[in-house]
């Protein structure tokens, strides 16, 4: 696809999504927060869920941890407009509270098509939520966080990058230490990516779950 057909077939997707009835979280949104930026990004970043803010402006990040976020991509010479971003969760949850199992699984298809049609090299998951999904393993954003890992996501393998969520390290300069670091390496593991295409699906290491578990869950 080039960058016209990707953005028009991003355009139809996020109407389609719009009238999504897939989960109770509809009853309660201003609006589905579809994603942002870039129909040509190299890299997207996965959050958890629209917040108060995001549903009234139908914009993923757009309170204080995505000024945060523009702030550490200002700080690899990324802005918004270089990046796509979305969330795990395109409905915002009542209070803010953590999705739910049953909301992950009605929105996963609209995430993996997003993926399937951006073509990433690097998806940059932010916090425990966008791991645990996109990797397909249990293993929590404090021990695999600045740790590539190569995922199969529908016919495609792409380098996976956990991160920890902008808002978790708002309040705790340690963990934004941590954040900032790892958002540094960023730059780099792209050039790595693109100097080795990943077209092939990567064959499942005898150690690791079969990727199929994530598979399954596609499109
Ligand atoms: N805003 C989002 O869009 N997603 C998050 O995960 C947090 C804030």
């Amino acid at each position: 696809m080039d960058v016209v057909e990707r953005a028009a077939a991003l355009r139809a997707h996020a109407e389609e999504t719009a009238g999504c009835t897939r989960c109770a979280l509809a009853q309660g949104r201003t609006q589905v927060v579809y994603g942002s930026g870039s129909p040509n990004a190299d890299v997207m970043f996965v959050g958890e869920a629209p917040g108060f803010h995001e549903d009234q402006q139908g914009v993923p990040f757009v309170g204080q941890a995505g000024k945060l976020l523009d702030k550490l991509l200002a700080g690899i010479g990324l802005t918004r407009a270089d990046v796509f971003v979305a969330n795990v969760l395109k409905c915002r949850p009542p209070g803010n509270r953590d999705p739910l199992p049953e909301e992950i699984a009605a929105c996963e298809p609209h995430l993996f098509r997003q993926i399937e049609l951006m073509e990433p090299k690097l998806v940059a998951t932010l916090g425990n939520f966008a791991t645990k999904l996109l990797s397909g393993k249990p293993a929590g954003i404090t021990k695999v966080h600045g740790y590539e890992q190569e995922v199969v996501l529908g016919s495609r393998t792409v380098t996976l990058y956990p991160l920890y969520h902008p808002a978790a390290a708002l309040y705790t300069p340690s963990m934004l230490k941590v954040l900032e670091e790892d958002f540094a390496r960023i730059p780099g593991l792209l050039e790595r990516a693109a100097e080795a295409p990943a077209a092939a699906p990567a064959p499942a290491a005898a150690d690791e779950p079969d990727p199929e578990s994530v598979q399954l869950g596609l499109f």
